[in-house]
C-alpha cells in the first residue's frame, strides 16, 4: 500500500524532528515526507556562525537533559553531547554579582538562608517572605500571572529579582504577564494544595529528587561545534531516508482537495507550486500557523492568532582572553529593575570546553568568547535598535557591570524577530482549544515552541505528539475508507 504523504510546513528544530519521526516505523518509514521551509536555510532558533574561526551558536546552545526527547534524537543521529562544563551561574542585582543561590524553583526560594547570604535581596525584602506562612491561602480560580501569585505570597522583590531574572532568561518575558499554570506548571498545581508558596516550591522540588532519584548527569549539554549545528546533521539523515527538503519555499496557503489539502508554496523564483498531502502538520510559529489556517479551521487560527511573541537579540563579544581572566561561572541574569540592557550573558568560553579551547587557540593572545541576550516581551529593542547600537549598548553594560573593556576585539549581531512565544495567562486553555478544534480538520496537526514548552527538547516533544495524532487520523481514515 502506498505510504500517505505528508507535508511538514517549517523547517525548524520541530519540523525536521516530525520529519524525523514520521520516516521512523518498526517497518521503515510510516510517511513519505515533503518539508517546506521558507528561508533560504534549515534549523530556525538553531544555527551557528564562525566566530573569529570558533564556531558559536547565534540561537539556542543548550539541550536540557533532564528531559529525555533532545537527547535521544542527538544518540540517534549518532551525535554525542558533551555537559556543560560549569552551571553556577549568578544573578546581577543591586550593583553586584551574585551566585544563585541553590533551592529556588523559578526563582521562589525554598532555603532563606541560603537566599540571605546571597545578597540578591534587600533586608526589609528577606523579613517580608516569612509572611508567606501567615497569609491566608492564594485561591487560585484558574491561571495567574506568576507575578501576581509571587509578590502576592512573597513581596514584590522576590518577584522583582528573582523571578523576573529567570523568566527572562527563558521566554524573554514578564512576570506580570507570563502563566504560572504554563512557566512553573508544578508550583500550580501544588500552589492549589497548599497555603505557603515556599512549602508549596519545597514539595515540587523534594518530589523531584524523589521520582528523579539523585541527579546523576549534567543538567544541560551541548554538542561540539554547537547545537546550531544539529539541523545539518539531521536534514542530511533525512535526505538518506528519501524526505524532500526544500528551502526557500515559503507556505502562503492551505486548502482542502476532498480528504487531502493543497499547499500553496514560493519556489524563491516567484513562481508558486502547489504541493497536495494525505496531511499537513504546521512546525511554523503560531502567527504563522494561524494564517495558514484561516481559510481551513479559522476557529483554531484565532486561538493560535493570540499568542503573542518577544523579539530578542544575540550580541556576541570576543574580548583578549586576558581581559576576562577575573570571570568565573556560567553567566548571569540581570532582572529588568537594574536599567540595563541586557537581560542575560552567558560565557560561552567557559560554559563549554571545546569552545574555549579554540578560543584560547585564537590568533594573537587567544579570545575570551561570551554572548549577550537583549531585548523583553513588549520591548522593540531587538528590532529596532542598529547593529552598532546593540553592540555598544551590550558592551557598555558589560563593561560596568564585570569590568571588561568597553571596545570588545571582534562583535556580531544577530536578530531573533518573534524570537520567543509568550505564555501568557490563559495559555494552556488557549492550547487546548486549538487543539480540540483542529480535530474538526482530520490531518491538521501543530506542533513547536508555541504550544507546551519552548526549549528544545519540549519541542521535539511535541512534534513526537504530533505525529502520532496525524498517523492515528490517517490509519482512521484508511480503516473508514476500507470499510
Ligand atoms: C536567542 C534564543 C536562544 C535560545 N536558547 C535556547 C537554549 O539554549 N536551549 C533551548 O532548549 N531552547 C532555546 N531557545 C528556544 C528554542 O531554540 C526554540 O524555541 C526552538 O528552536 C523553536 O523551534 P521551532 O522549530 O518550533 O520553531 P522555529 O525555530 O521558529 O522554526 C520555525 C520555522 O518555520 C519557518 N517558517 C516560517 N514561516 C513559514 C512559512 N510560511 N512556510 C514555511 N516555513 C516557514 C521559519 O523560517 C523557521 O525555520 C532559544 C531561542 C532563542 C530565540
Amino acid at each position: 500500500m502506498a505510504l500517505p504523504h505528508v507535508i511538514v510546513v517549517g523547517g525548524g528544530i520541530s519540523g525536521l524532528a516530525a520529519a524525523w519521526y514520521l520516516t521512523q516505523g518498526p517497518n521503515g518509514p510510516r510517511a513519505s515526507v515533503t518539508v517546506l521551509e521558507s528561508s533560504p536555510r534549515f534549523g530556525g532558533k538553531l544555527a551557528v556562525q564562525s566566530f573569529g574561526g570558533v564556531p558559536t551558536d547565534t540561537g539556542a546552545e543548550a539541550l536540557l537533559a533532564a528531559r529525555p526527547e533532545a537527547v535521544a534524537l542527538c544518540r540517534e543521529l549518532g551525535l554525542e553531547t558533551v555537559p556543560a562544563a560549569t552551571t553556577q551561574a549568578a544573578i546581577y542585582s543591586r550593583g553586584r554579582l551574585r551566585p544563585i543561590p541553590r533551592g529556588l524553583l523559578t526563582g521562589v526560594p525554598t532555603d532563606l538562608r541560603k537566599l540571605a547570604a546571597s545578597g540578591i535581596l534587600s533586608v526589609p525584602a528577606l523579613l517580608r517572605i516569612p509572611l508567606d506562612h501567615l497569609l491566608p491561602r492564594t485561591v487560585l480560580h484558574g491561571d495567574v500571572s506568576v507575578g501576581d501569585y509571587v509578590s502576592t505570597r512573597l513581596g514584590g522583590e522576590v518577584t522583582a529579582r528573582l523571578v523576573e531574572p529567570m523568566l527572562g532568561g527563558v521566554y524573554a518575558g514578564r512576570s506580570e504577564s507570563l502563566s504560572l499554570q504554563m512557566t512553573v506548571p508544578a508550583l500550580y498545581r501544588a500552589a492549589t494544595q497548599r497555603r505557603s508558596a515556599i512549602a508549596s516550591a519545597a514539595s515540587v522540588l523534594s518530589d523531584g529528587r524523589k521520582t528523579m532519584g539523585p541527579r546523576k548527569g549534567p543538567i544541560f549539554v551541548g554538542l561540539e561545534g554547537g547545537v546550531g549545528a544539529m539541523p545539518a546533521t539531521l536534514v542530511s539523515a533525512l535526505r538518506e531516508r528519501g524526505v524532500t527538503l526544500r528551502t526557500t519555499s515559503p507556505v502562503q496557503q492551505v486548502r482542502a482537495r476532498g480528504h487531502a489539502w493543497d499547499v500553496v508554496a514560493g519556489n524563491g523564483r516567484g513562481r508558486y507550486a502547489t504541493h497536495t498531502a494525505d496531511a499537513v502538520l504546521f512546525a511554523t510559529p503560531a502567527n504563522v500557523t494561524a494564517e495558514l489556517l484561516d481559510t481551513v479551521n479559522s476557529a483554531a487560527a484565532d486561538e493560535l492568532r493570540g499568542i503573542e511573541y518577544a523579539d530578542v537579540a544575540v550580541v556576541t563579544l570576543g574580548y583578549a582572553a586576558n581581559e576576562a581572566r577575573h570571570l568565573s561561572g556560567s553567566g548571569f541574569l540581570v532582572p529588568p529593575v537594574e536599567g540595563r540592557a541586557v537581560k542575560g550573558v552567558t560565557y560561552s568560553s567557559l560554559k563549554w570546553n571545546w569552545l574555549g579551547q579554540q578560543a584560547r587557540s585564537h590568533a594573537d593572545d587567544g579570545l575570551f568568547i561570551l554572548r549577550a541576550s537583549l531585548g523583553r516581551a513588549g520591548d522593540p529593542l531587538a528590532v529596532e535598535a542598529s547593529d552598532a547600537q546593540l553592540v555598544r549598548l551590550a558592551a557598555d553594560d558589560l563593561s560596568e557591570m564585570i569590568g571588561l573593556p568597553r571596545r570588545p576585539a571582534i562583535e556580531s549581531v544577530t536578530r531573533w524577530p518573534q524570537g520567543l512565544p509568550q505564555y501568557a495567562v490563559g495559555h494552556r486553555t488557549r492550547v487546548a482549544d486549538a487543539r480540540e478544534w483542529l480535530l474538526n480538520t482530520p490531518g491538521l496537526a501543530v506542533c513547536g515552541a508555541a504550544y507546551e514548552g519552548v526549549g528544545i527538547a519540549a519541542c521535539i516533544g511535541s512534534s513526537q505528539a504530533a505525529v502520532s495524532t496525524v498517523l492515528q487520523q490517517l490509519a482512521e481514515r484508511r480503516e473508514w475508507a476500507h470499510g
